[in-house]
């Protein structure tokens, strides 16, 4: 028997990047040049190399992701035992999630990247890729949906965010932690999250966009009636604490709430939404009261793809409240 296949879809990012005039690094490297400046590779997996996008992450979209996760299904389908993408790490906590809540296969689909980029001493590359082969062609991440794998850690997409700018342990899930992690080259999962939401897409889902707005001490809010002038289809409050907004700026999102979709997510990064503590002008009680959705457990950036990929599948209000609201038990 051969060895598992798998395919690798790069992307860009600071894994494929080298010096390109003297004006710092740009992703000019191919899926094929990855794959091959890591010879083990050849040990654990046949693999195809796709050059997919060559970008800073910063410059994907939706619309691309959509096609990778057609992409990935068709390779699982043909027999693939899992897939990889590459990509730069601004992004994979977002690209991430879209890819978990598009792709509906066991096999695992694992995005990996690189802080140190390959003209730097200890650049991480090379280890993250084969890390990440590693962990597609394991048993044990079937069926945890896409992952993400960065120094030698395994984290949920659904968790997992970027923590600091340089730092190559930037990856963190808090409060739940990695799901698992690879040590002497095996993977091992240890943790599979609740909950498995996925979203089904129509041939011909329009572009919705969504905003996400960021509460911040003494703001009135001003920008807000523009969400709906500027052709938004929803918005995403990121409030302060439980799910906070100074009171200048209820009516407004309450007037919002009445045309669109307008989530109640929080800006600390842990924890859910509040939904029924505090009953000040502002609060979420309040808030909810008027009409806004809250996000449970989900931040900002992932209520704010989880919306937009909802509105692309023709969801209402109603539908869009109940996913949110049973996101851990789905
Ligand atoms: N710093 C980034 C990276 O990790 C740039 C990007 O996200 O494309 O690749």
């Amino acid at each position: 028997m051969g060895l598992p296949r798998v395919a690798v879809f790069s992307m860009g990012g600071t894994i494929s990047s080298v010096d390109s005039g003297g004006k710092g690094v740009e992703p000019t490297l191919t899926g094929e040049a990855l794959v091959s400046d890591v010879p083990e590779i050849a040990g654990v997996a046949d693999v195809s190399a796709v050059s997919f996008r060559q970008a800073a992450s910063g410059e994907l979209g939706v619309g691309d992701l959509v096609e990778l996760a057609a992409e990935i299904e068709g390779r699982i389908d043909g027999g693939a035992a899992g897939a990889v993408v590459t990509q730069g790490t601004d992004t994979i906590e977002e690209t991430s999630f879209v890819l978990d809540l598009l792709v509906d296969r066991g096999a695992p689909v694992v995005v990996t990247g690189a802080m140190r980029n390959p003209t730097l001493p200890g650049a991480d590359g090379p280890a993250n890729l084969l890390a990440a082969i590693r962990v597609a062609v394991s048993d044990a991440a079937r069926g945890l949906g896409t992952v993400v794998v960065l120094n030698d850690e395994i984290h949920a997409a659904r968790f997992v965010r970027k923590t600091h700018t340089s730092n190559p342990a930037t990856f963190r899930s808090d409060p739940v932690g990695p799901v698992g992690w690879i040590s002497e080259d095996v993977p091992r999962v240890v943790v599979r999250p609740a909950g498995k939401h996925k979203v089904t897409l129509p041939e011909n889902a329009q572009d919705r966009p969504v905003a996400l707005y960021h509460i911040a001490l003494g703001d009135d809010g001003r920008l807000l009636p523009e969400i709906e002038e500027k052709g938004y289809a929803g918005l995403v409050v990121e409030a302060m604490g439980g799910g906070h907004v100074p009171s200048v700026m209820v009516e407004t999102l309450e007037e919002l709430a009445s045309k669109m979709p307008v989530m109640l997510a929080s800006r600390t990064g842990g924890g859910e939404v509040l939904r029924s503590t505090y009953g000040f002008i502002g609060s979420e009680t309040d808030l909810i009261e008027r009409g806004l959705i809250h996000t449970g457990p989900l931040d900002g950036r992932k209520a704010r793809l989880l919306l937009t990929l909802l509105l692309q599948s023709g969801a209402g209000r109603e539908e869009i409240a109940a996913t949110f609201d049973t996101w851990l038990e789905g």
